[in-house]
């Protein structure tokens, strides 16, 4: 593990290495912005998506929290979506959980006293609840947590999708597409979510003119 003196060292290698590659690779990259991507992920210190997914600086505009939780409420959450969506006009909305959560394992086994983390775990515990006999019809409780934390981005998809921001750019024709991923840190492997179209857009959740 790095220290705290090899971070600002490493950055300067780094630099070098760049510039050997490109040596206008800073000016390019200070000019301005156009992420294809907005990733919405678990501050985890485990989960940096641009390493995962071999990307650059530029790939991702990104909102990261614990648990990656997406609330109507959460004005930090809200103005990251709405400049990503409205200004930077990105392709591509997603929503990662991972496996081995701290936050959904917490939500699971100990979210009862009043710390801030627990109330901010509280709506996993909800979901929780509100599957219950789904997850209890699981043989052990790794099974169960890791199905939490599938439960739970699908879940902030449905947030997603109930946003005004999201629904009237639907409504313009003009819109990101929206994923959900789980990212399996035991083998490093993305997995993409499937989320169910025709029950949601049936059900009002997603918009009729919303193609995936
Ligand atoms: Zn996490």
């Amino acid at each position: 593990m790095q220290n705290y003196n090899d971070l600002l060292r490493e950055n300067l290698e780094w630099v070098e290495k760049k510039l050997d590659l490109d040596k206008d690779y800073f000016k390019n990259l200070s000019k301005s912005q156009k992420p294809p991507f907005l990733y919405i992920g678990c501050s985890d210190s485990r989960m940096p998506i641009d390493t995962f997914t071999q990307s650059e600086p530029g790939s991702f505009f990104i909102h990261r929290n614990i648990a990656n939780q997406i609330f109507s409420n959460d004005m930090n959450f809200l103005a990251t979506l709405e400049y990503a969506v409205e200004q930077l006009e990105v392709e591509h909305i997603i929503v990662s959980g991972h496996y081995e959560c701290g936050g959904i394992k917490t939500a699971h086994e100990k979210c009862t006293n009043s710390s801030i983390i627990s109330s901010w775990l509280m709506p996993i515990k909800k979901i929780e609840v509100e599957h219950k006999e789904e997850l209890k019809a699981l043989a052990t409780k790794d099974e169960r947590i890791d199905r939490l934390t599938e439960l739970n981005v699908l879940e902030q998809l449905k947030h997603i999708f109930e946003l005004s921001i999201i629904r009237n750019r639907i409504a313009t024709g003009k819109y990101p597409k929206i994923h959900g991923w789980i990212l399996d840190i035991r083998n490093g492997k993305i997995k993409e979510m499937e989320i169910p179209f025709k029950d949601w857009k049936s059900k009002g959740i997603i918009p009729k003119e919303y193609e995936a």
